[in-house]
């Protein structure tokens, strides 16, 4: 076994995704994905695109996507890369800004992909406890390092750092990039987007996969000072030209477009996860402050392990980890109306049956 793998092959050990059955008979709260449809523009543009001119390569610089990115944000498009999905995006930062004898700092509790990325390039790191709140605290962060790198808001805890903080890490690391993931920022956190100017240390990430409702389109960007997208450029046009798709850049700018279904879609979710979380609170769940679109959920009678088994049975699917610290929650993907009224039909028999 293993006889032909590399010497690196052979010591990774790779992320493990939420589980996406083949059959669609769950309700499926377990990757973070949008329950709504994706804009109606991005699947016309996605159609439209559905042509002959797929026999031609995609522009390997994605000037157009990377224009409507920049006018979007408040950028010019040499402060805008794009890749496949923010998961490439996030997998590329780490090539392009971090080296191996100076330890990344990230939180104990986070993206569980940082880690991964991090073995794969051979960097070294440091993971910084969150506190018992599960709050990122400031000053392990002001200390010398190779690099930051910080979800906000956090994964799996959906808890927000304030901008104010992400200034501090800023300015204590004028010698490091400081990677801030804001793959749930649009569900009602705040942008650390205004730094960029000010801060060429800065880069923040984003998907279109959940608050766009296009995961299954691949679409991530990275924002930041000129020097800091040149370099992933570099990295990237050393690696795969085209890394995005005729049809992933056409539905992108097609969804960036619609904002206005952006933000009607994001505060239907915004209204849902506070409806969920107080009722989860009244059946007695400790739960997490969450501005992202899961809630992160822990009951003091009955083991998360019971729960999502007990809500796999009822045909809901969560996600949990087998990991230190974080063993007796759920981190539960808020779904619509519907989705999750059975959600918290299933935690009431699961937790009032004890
Ligand atoms: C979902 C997620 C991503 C990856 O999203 P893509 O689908 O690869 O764009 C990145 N970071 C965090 C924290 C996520 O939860």
């Amino acid at each position: 076994m293993k006889k032909y793998w590399s010497a690196r092959a052979r010591e990774l050990t790779p992320y493990v995704p939420g589980e996406q059955p083949r059959n669609r008979k769950f309700i499926k709260l377990n990757t973070n994905e949008n329950p709504y449809p994706p804009s109606p523009m991005a699947l016309a543009a996605i159609r439209e695109a559905a042509c002959d001119i797929l026999r031609l390569y995609p522009d390997p610089e994605c000037t157009s996507l990377r224009e409507v990115l920049g006018a979007t944000y408040g950028l010019k498009p040499s402060q805008v890369f794009v890749g496949n999905g923010s998961d490439e995006v996030l997998a590329l930062c780490f090539q392009a800004f971090f080296d191996p004898d100076r330890p990344i700092l990230f939180p104990d509790v986070t993206y569980s992909f940082y880690p991964v990325f991090a073995d794969l390039y051979g960097l070294t790191y440091r993971e910084v406890p969150l506190d018992e709140n599960f709050a990122v605290p400031l000053e392990p962060f002001l200390e010398e390092n190779g690099g930051i790198v910080i979800a906000n808001p956090n994964a799996p805890t959906g808890r927000e750092l304030s901008l104010c903080d992400i200034r501090s890490v800023l300015e204590a690391n004028p010698d490091a990039v400081v990677v801030v993931d804001e793959a749930y920022v649009d569900f009602g956190a705040r942008s650390a987007v205004e730094l960029i100017d000010r801060y060429p240390n800065l880069v923040v990430v984003q998907t279109m996969s959940k608050s766009r409702s296009l995961a299954g389109l691949r679409v991530g960007f990275a924002l930041g000072n000129e020097d800091l997208i040149a370099a992933l450029n570099c990295v990237k046009n050393s690696f795969n030209s085209y890394t995005l798709d005729r049809l992933a850049l056409a539905g992108a700018e097609g969804a960036l477009r619609d904002r206005d279904y952006l933000r009607a879609t994001s505060m239907k979710i915004q209204n849902t996860r506070e409806c969920t979380a107080s009722y989860l609170k009244k059946l007695g769940f400790m739960v997490t402050d969450s501005s992202a679109n899961f809630l992160f959920v822990s009951h003091p009678n009955v083991p998360a392990k019971e729960l999502l088994d007990g809500l796999r049975q009822r045909g809901i699917l969560v996600r949990w980890w087998d990991k230190p610290r974080i063993s007796n929650y759920l981190r539960i993907t808020v779904g619509t109306d519907e989705e999750m009224k059975a959600l918290c039909d299933a935690m009431t028999e699961l937790v009032e049956g004890k």
